[in-house]
C-alpha cells in the first residue's frame, strides 16, 4: 500500500482543470471567429457542400463587396470562377489579389500560382509559364514545376520537359519513364525531319534513362531500316523481347516486312509462330492467321488457330477459329456459323481496343502517351487488356 503514488491525487484535479481551461479558450476563440463572419458565409458554404457552385458564387460575391478585406474569400471566389469555367473573372480576381499591398509573401505566391492555373486553363501557356518560372525558389516550387511539366508536354516542348523533370526527380518519383519518353518524342521529331544523327543521340539518352524503354528500340529499328540496314533493324526489334515482351506485338508487322525484304518470308512466319507459342498473350494472333492464310492457305491457317485456341482459350481466339471455320465449312452450316460469328464479334468488340490502365480511355490505335489523362506508358500493348500487369 505504501507504494501507491499519492501525488496523483493532487495532480489529477490539476490536469482536469487545465483541460477545462483549454476547452474554454478554444470555444471562446471559435465564438469570436464566428461572430466576425457574416451569416451569409455559411449560406455560401452550404451551397458549396451541396454542389451548387453558382449560388455559392452569388453569395460570396455579395460578401466580398461588403468585406473587401477578406483575402481568403477572394481566393475562394477565384477558385470557384475557374471551376465554373469563368476564366476571365477568375483571372481578374487573382490579378486584383496580386495588386494588393497587404499580402504576405506566401499569399502573394499563392495568388500568383492560382493566376498561373487560370492562364493554363485558358490556354495562355506563355503567361502561365512566366508566372510559374518566377515561383521556382518559393514554397510553391514543386507545385509550379509540376504545372510547368504539364505546360511543356502540352506544348510538346520536350527539351524543357526533360529539364524540369530532371529537377523534379526524387526518391518518390524518378521520372525515368517520362524522361525516356520525352527523348523518344525528340527522336521522332528529328527522324521525321530526316535527321537520323540527333535522333540516334536521343534514343541512346532514352535507353540510358530507362533500359527497358521498348519505344526507343522500336525507333532505333525504324532508323536502321530506313538506312537500309534491315538485319540491324530485325536485331533491334527482337531485343524488345528482353525488355517488354508483349510490346513485340507493336513491331510484329514491321518485323515480317523486314524478313520479307530479305527474302526470308518463311523465317518471319516461323519466328512469329514460335513467339506466339512461347507467349500466348502476345497480341499477334490476327497477324499470324493473316500470314498463314496468304502463305500456306486456309487449311493451315485454320489448323493453327485451332491449336492456338486449345492451348490458350480466349474469346478473340474463338472468334478467329470461327472465322476460319466459316471458310472451310459446308454450305449448309454457313448460315448458323455466320450468325454465331456476328454475335461473337459484337460481344468481343471491346477486346479489339487498347485501354489506358490509368483512366480507362479506349482507343483503336496504340498510345505511348494517353490523350485523355496524359500519363505515359499506361496502355498494355494487348488489345482488350485493361491492366498493365494482368490479363
Ligand atoms: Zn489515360
Amino acid at each position: 500500500m505504501s507504494d501507491f503514488p499519492y501525488w496523483w491525487l493532487i495532480a489529477l484535479p490539476v490536469f482536469f482543470g487545465l483541460g477545462w481551461l483549454a476547452a474554454r479558450i478554444d470555444i471562446k476563440h471559435v465564438l469570436s471567429e464566428t461572430r466576425s463572419l457574416p451569416a451569409a458565409y455559411f449560406k455560401g458554404l452550404n451551397f458549396l457542400l451541396n454542389g451548387q457552385t453558382n449560388q455559392a458564387v452569388d453569395v460570396y460575391v455579395d460578401i466580398a463587396r461588403h468585406h473587401a478585406e477578406t483575402v481568403d474569400l477572394q481566393f475562394t471566389l477565384g477558385h470557384l470562377f475557374r471551376r465554373r469555367g469563368e476564366l476571365e473573372r477568375a483571372i481578374r480576381m487573382h490579378q486584383k489579389l496580386l495588386a494588393r499591398r497587404d499580402l504576405t509573401d506566401t499569399q502573394k505566391q499563392s495568388a500568383q500560382f492560382e493566376l498561373a492555373k487560370d492562364f493554363l486553363k485558358a490556354g495562355l501557356f506563355d503567361r502561365a509559364e512566366s508566372l510559374l518560372t518566377e515561383l521556382q525558389n518559393t514554397e510553391y516550387a514543386r507545385q509550379a514545376r509540376s504545372e510547368l511539366l504539364a505546360v511543356y508536354q502540352q506544348e510538346k516542348d520536350w527539351q524543357k520537359a526533360i529539364d524540369i523533370a530532371q529537377q523534379m526527380r526524387d526518391e518518390s518519383h524518378s521520372y525515368q519513364h517520362e524522361i525516356a519518353q520525352f527523348h523518344c518524342e525528340l527522336a521522332e521529331q528529328a527522324f521525321a525531319r530526316s535527321l537520323p544523327e540527333p535522333a540516334l543521340e536521343h534514343l541512346e539518352a532514352a535507353l540510358a534513362e530507362n533500359r527497358q524503354c521498348a519505344r526507343a528500340k522500336l525507333l532505333l529499328g525504324e532508323i536502321a531500316q530506313a538506312a537500309g540496314k534491315v538485319d540491324d533493324a530485325i536485331r533491334l526489334w527482337l531485343e524488345i523481347e528482353s525488355q517488354d515482351v508483349l510490346a513485340l506485338a507493336l513491331v510484329a508487322r514491321k518485323l515480317l516486312s523486314a524478313y520479307d525484304a530479305l527474302g526470308k518470308n518463311e523465317e518471319g512466319t516461323q519466328l512469329l509462330m514460335r513467339l506466339l507459342q512461347q507467349y500466348p498473350e502476345l497480341d499477334v494472333l490476327d497477324l499470324v492467321y493473316e500470314r498463314l492464310m496468304a502463305q500456306r492457305g486456309m487449311d493451315a491457317a485454320y489448323e493453327f488457330v485451332r491449336e492456338q485456341l486449345k492451348a490458350h482459350p480466349t474469346m478473340p481466339g474463338l472468334r478467329k477459329v470461327l472465322e476460319a471455320h466459316l471458310l472451310v465449312a459446308p454450305d449448309e452450316q454457313k448460315y448458323e456459323l455466320e450468325i454465331i460469328g456476328k454475335l461473337l464479334t459484337e460481344a468481343t468488340r471491346e477486346q479489339t481496343l487498347y485501354y489506358c490502365s490509368t483512366c480507362g480511355f479506349k482507343a483503336r490505335q496504340y498510345f505511348w502517351h494517353c490523350p485523355a489523362c496524359s500519363e505515359w506508358e499506361t496502355y498494355p500493348p494487348v488489345r482488350g487488356r485493361k491492366n498493365r500487369g494482368a490479363a
